[in-house]
Formats: C-alpha cells, sequence, structure tokens
C-alpha cells in the first residue's frame, strides 16, 4: 500500500471504543492508521514499519509490557502507553521498559494527537541530521558519529556512543542498567550492572563539565540512567 509521505501508526488497544476514537482524531490529522485488538494481531502488522505505536497496558493475549518490550527489540518507533493504572510506581515501570510517553485512561484525545506529535517531530529530528543539547554544549552527528563537548571533538569507545546515543534519543526516558546493557552488548551478552556504571562513568568524564554534577546523564536510584540535556530549536 502507497502511503506516501503520511506517517504511520499502529494502535493496539483491545478496547473497540477507545480505538476508533484515536482513530479518528489521527485519521483526521492525515496519519495512516492500523488497529489491533490483540497482541498477537499487533505483531503480525508489526512485519511492516511504523513510525508510532500506541499501545495499551492491558491486553487480552498479552501484557503491554511485554509487547513494548517485542517492538522495542525491532524498531525504534516511538512508543505511547495507554494505561488505567494512575500510580507513580508503574508510570516509571511503564518508561523503564522502553515506552516514550505515558496516557493515563480517562484522557482526552486531543492531548493525545498533542503527544503524538511531539514524539514525531523528537523522532523527525533525530532522523534528519544529528542531535544538539544544552544551546550546542554538547552535540552528536549522526553521519560522522562525531561527538562535540563544549565544541571540542570527543573520542568514544563504540559502546560509549551506543549508550549515549540511546540516551540522547529520548530525553527524560528512564534506561534500567540491564537494557543499557542489551543495548551496549547485544541480549546474549552475559554482563553486569557494574559494566554499564562503568560505561557511563567515563561517558561523563568525556561529556560533563564537571562528572561529579553531571547535566546529561543522571542516576535514576534504584532504577538505571536517563537524559537530562535539552534539546536545542532547529
Ligand atoms: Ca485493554
Amino acid at each position: 500500500m502507497d502511503t506516501g509521505n503520511k506517517e504511520t501508526i499502529l494502535i493496539v488497544e483491545d478496547e473497540r471504543k477507545i480505538a476508533e476514537i484515536i482513530r479518528a482524531y489521527l485519521d483526521r490529522e492525515g496519519y495512516v492508521v492500523r488497529l489491533a485488538a490483540t497482541g498477537a494481531q499487533a505483531l503480525e502488522l508489526f512485519r511492516e514499519p511504523f513510525d508510532l505505536v500506541i499501545l495499551d497496558l492491558m491486553l487480552p493475549d498479552m501484557q503491554g509490557e511485554e509487547l513494548c518490550r517485542i517492538i522495542r527489540e525491532r524498531s525504534d518507533a516511538p512508543v505511547i502507553m495507554l494505561t488505567a493504572k494512575s500510580g507513580e510506581e508503574d508510570r516509571i515501570r511503564g518508561l523503564g521498559i522502553g515506552a516514550d510517553d505515558y496516557v493515563v485512561k480517562p484522557f482526552s484525545p486531543r492531548e493525545l494527537v498533542a503527544r503524538v506529535k511531539a514524539q514525531l517531530r523528537r523522532a523527525g529530528r533525530t532522523k534528519r541530521r544529528g542531535m544538539s543539547f544544552n544551546r550546542g554544549a554538547l552535540t552528536i552527528d549522526l553521519e560522522t558519529r562525531e561527538v562535540l563537548s563544549q565544541g571540542e571533538p570527543v573520542v568514544l569507545t563504540p559502546t560509549e556512543f551506543k549508550i549515549l546515543l540511546s540516551l540522547a534519543e529520548r530525553p527524560g526516558r528512564i534506561f534500567s542498567r540491564e537494557q543499557l546493557l542489551n543495548i551496549a552488548q547485544g541480549y546474549d551478552f552475559e554482563g553486569s550492572d557494574r559494566t554499564i556504571d562503568a560505561h557511563v562513568k567515563n561517558l561523563r568524564h568525556k561529556i560533563e563539565q564537571d562528572s561529579k554534577e553531571p547535566v546529561f546523564i543522571r542516576t535514576v536510584y534504584g532504577t538505571g540512567y536517563k537524559f537530562t540535556g535539552s534539546p536545542d530549536e532547529d
């Protein structure tokens, strides 16, 4: 199917009414929308690429977290989770498993559309050029893989680069040490949390002005790390 330049969005939601409402709003914005009512259907559809996924946490055949993990292994598409749970712990857990944003039911469809647009903008910006944070204090060129700190080139190991890129592509998202280990070394590689701590320590020495007071890579106690640089506008 020719979808032109329109971005394609997959909605995974077993509550038909909710799915249809979201679809109507996204249709109106010109997105190409596909619906899946189960995890199995979603994985079937996911053979095609999507630009963004809206994913309900409670599905009949699979936990949303599990599906999110599988999607994350296959794609960089932003994932927005829908949930009826509103506790802060659930929120953090949701973000920790690889979701980019989180909307609690009942939500306003307009709010969801705004978040969809924000995620697609961010993803598009990442694709187009490099990334720049804190008014150019840190820049990452995705073509040349050159990283500049305060305008000066810094030499990163391939593993450090992978970790930095994964974090910087999703400012604010919490990554567990296990996730970072998987990103850095692949799923089959045995490593410990300390391996990631050592890489992060080295990264901080290279990209932070003061590695004791990091502004780019912050520790989330008991969870992992998140990127806290603020992206520069185009
Ligand atoms: Ca549900």
